[in-house]
């Protein structure tokens, strides 16, 4: 990693490394106007980043200025798809920016973004085709809830140490909710880490009953019924019926 510190990126001052955010190392920078915010290093890297966001507020009314399409549907949708990226302070960062999903360099101007995706059409959201792609005009439409839907449809197919199942199969194999599979699926989690046992979450956790310590998979093994239906029993405080 290269060391950033005492750099100057336009108003920006880098003054020490901080915590990573996601896997991203973060560089703490002092704004011209006296205001720390915590940096991205690819982001600095690029030279882009102008501010703390202190001048943001003009560059908004400027851009309003300009396309005029300030608080259109379209914009809106080019405004949150930009934060989901690239600001590390958003919610949903940790499933966009935080796991490298990127908007195209020519999307960070709204009037690409307009010209490449059009008006958009009334009850349609702003969807990547392929949810392990980026945002560009190539992975990009506007589609209904009902046509994303589809498309994270759950016979997804996945391929795990040379083995292909669905990801039923799968969450079944590896004794994982069904449930919480699906959702870090729609969160755009791929990989082994669909079927990791939540921390929160007793999967891996040994439950006792009359005496025996058991998982769940074992205790759904032990009175012949499925993971679901154990997890049912075990959270209604009457697990051995
Ligand atoms: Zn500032």
């Amino acid at each position: 990693m290269i060391d950033l510190t005492g750099q100057t990126i336009n108003k920006l001052r880098v003054v020490r490394r901080v915590d990573n955010v996601g896997k991203q190392p973060a560089w703490l920078c002092v704004c011209e106007c006296g205001a720390e915010k915590r940096v991205l290093g690819m982001h600095l890297r690029t030279g882009k980043p102008v501010d703390c966001g202190c001048g943001r507020a003009q560059r908004l009314r400027e851009a309003h200025v300009r396309h005029g399409m300030t608080d259109t549907p379209e914009w809106r949708a080019w405004k949150s798809m930009l934060d989901r990226c690239n600001t590390p302070t958003h919610k949903a960062y940790v499933h966009y920016g935080g796991r490298g999903i990127k908007v195209c360099k020519r999307w960070m101007v709204f009037e690409n973004f307009y010209a490449d995706m059009g008006k958009r059409p009334e009850g349609t959201s702003l969807d990547r085709i392929n949810n392990n792609r980026g945002y560009s005009p190539a992975n990009c439409r506007w589609a209904t809830q009902q046509e994303q839907q589809n498309n994270r449809r759950s016979n997804v197919r996945i391929t795990l140490h040379g083995e292909t199942k669905t990801m039923k199969q799968w969450a079944t194999h590896f004794g994982v909710d069904y449930a919480v599979v699906k959702d870090r699926h729609s969160k755009g989690v791929r990989g082994a880490a669909l079927f990791a046992a939540s921390p929160r979450k007793p999967y891996g956790r040994k439950i006792e009953i009359d005496g025996l310590s058991k998982t769940i998979t074992e205790w759904a093994a032990h009175f012949g019924v499925t993971y679901q239906e154990m997890w049912k029993r075990i959270n209604s405080k009457d697990p051995s019926c």
